[in-house]
């Protein structure tokens, strides 16, 4: 499927988004609702997203303790194919991402930029030693592996643009799709190109960012935002080089402290998180569209276990809020690597390959 064929470039100038607002602005109207704090939008029974069946063994229940989302919900496994995910489903999901998601949000944190330094310094070509040592110590940076100068890279859910910022700094032809409007419109207010707002079959058919070839694809804690992983995934695989690889973060629902701290761990992220991945699962998904798994690993996820802890002692509640101060992250992090290195990590980080070359 791949012999020869040209690859079309995008057209020029990223600000070509803007030439479809009323398609692009539909997926972005999605995720700012005004209303929604007045009537909270309402829910339906979730099915599951590999075999459509409802129902399932429930493995814990638990609330919105971080943005205080009415009702509760629970984790349920499908009774044939073992992935977990939410149930209820919100039936608009964009509209439970408050307006002040802080993946969307205003000035970069420290974390952020730190984040970002790193991987900068890590998808250097011949970054080497230090690339993987520092894809090891942020997860964040995880390139999966060395990258040709001038690579083609996409991060799907690019969020403020951070890590495509990252990959221009170091050369690469790098570019994002992201569904919230305002995270690329403080994108752009920093001076980073290449970030499109919408959903990624919008900017491919709108010839928004290159329609293939790409060497890496990166897509850090997505995957358990998409009603359908798989879709996106075999999308991911058609425009994915032969020799190219997928990088993929997750939270994990085989964790310690999701495993210590049930409903309040902060991982679920209640209702936002649709489906949620063990190793099983997220291998299973990834063959699903059209990825074979090289390398599967558990990895901290900088402030989920603060915000479990602090969720827990809350009585499950809604977070005092302790846990979002940067001295807590920063200091709980040196535990939160332990427990990934450990194979308790709260993330997960999945490298992969198209499958079937
Ligand atoms: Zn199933």
């Amino acid at each position: 499927m791949f012999g020869g064929s040209r690859i079309a470039a995008p057209r020029p100038g990223w600000r070509g988004w803007a030439r479809r607002p009323d398609r692009i602005l539909r997926r972005v109207n999605s995720n700012v609702p005004a209303h929604a704090a007045a009537s909270p939008p309402g829910t339906h029974l979730s099915t599951c997203p590999l075999c459509g069946l409802e129902g399932g063994r429930e493995i814990l229940a638990g609330t919105d303790h971080r943005r205080g989302t009415p009702g509760t919900f629970r984790v349920v496994e499908c009774p044939s194919c073992r992935l977990a995910r939410t149930d209820p489903w919100p039936d608009d999901p964009g509209a439970w991402y408050p307006d002040e998601y802080p993946q969307h949000g205003g000035s970069e944190s420290l974390t952020a930029r730190a984040s970002r330094g790193a991987l900068q310094r890590a998808s250097r070509p011949g970054a080497g030693r230090v690339g993987r040592l520092l894809g090891r110590a942020v997860p964040e940076a995880d390139t999966g592996g060395a990258l040709a100068p001038a690579s083609r890279i996409l991060d799907v859910g690019a969020g403020t643009g951070g890590a495509v910022a990252a990959f221009r700094a170091a050369g690469h032809d790098a570019w994002g799709v992201e569904p919230s409007l305002r995270a690329v419109l403080v994108a752009e207010a920093r001076g980073t190109t290449g970030v499109v707002p919408g959903a990624l079959d919008d900017a491919l058919e709108g010839g928004l960012i290159p329609s293939g070839d790409y060497d890496l694809i990166r897509m850090s804690q997505v995957l358990e935002h998409v009603p359908d992983p798989v879709a996106l995934l075999r999308t991911l695989r058609r425009i994915i080089s032969p020799t190219g690889r997928l990088v993929v973060g997750v939270p994990n629902l085989d964790s310690l402290a999701r495993r210590m701290t049930g409903g309040a761990w902060d991982g679920l992220e209640f209702p936002r998180h649709l489906v949620h991945y063990t190793r099983d699962s997220l291998l299973w998904v990834l063959a699903l569209g059209g990825f074979a798994v090289t390398s599967m690993r558990t990895a901290p996820l900088l402030g989920v276990l603060p915000g479990s802890i602090d969720a827990r002692t809350a009585g499950g509640g809604h977070q005092r809020g302790w846990s979002d101060a940067l001295v807590v992250r920063v200091a709980m992090y040196p535990v939160e690597w332990t427990l990934g290195a450990l194979g308790q990590g709260d993330g997960l980080v999945a490298i992969a390959e198209p499958a079937g070359n």
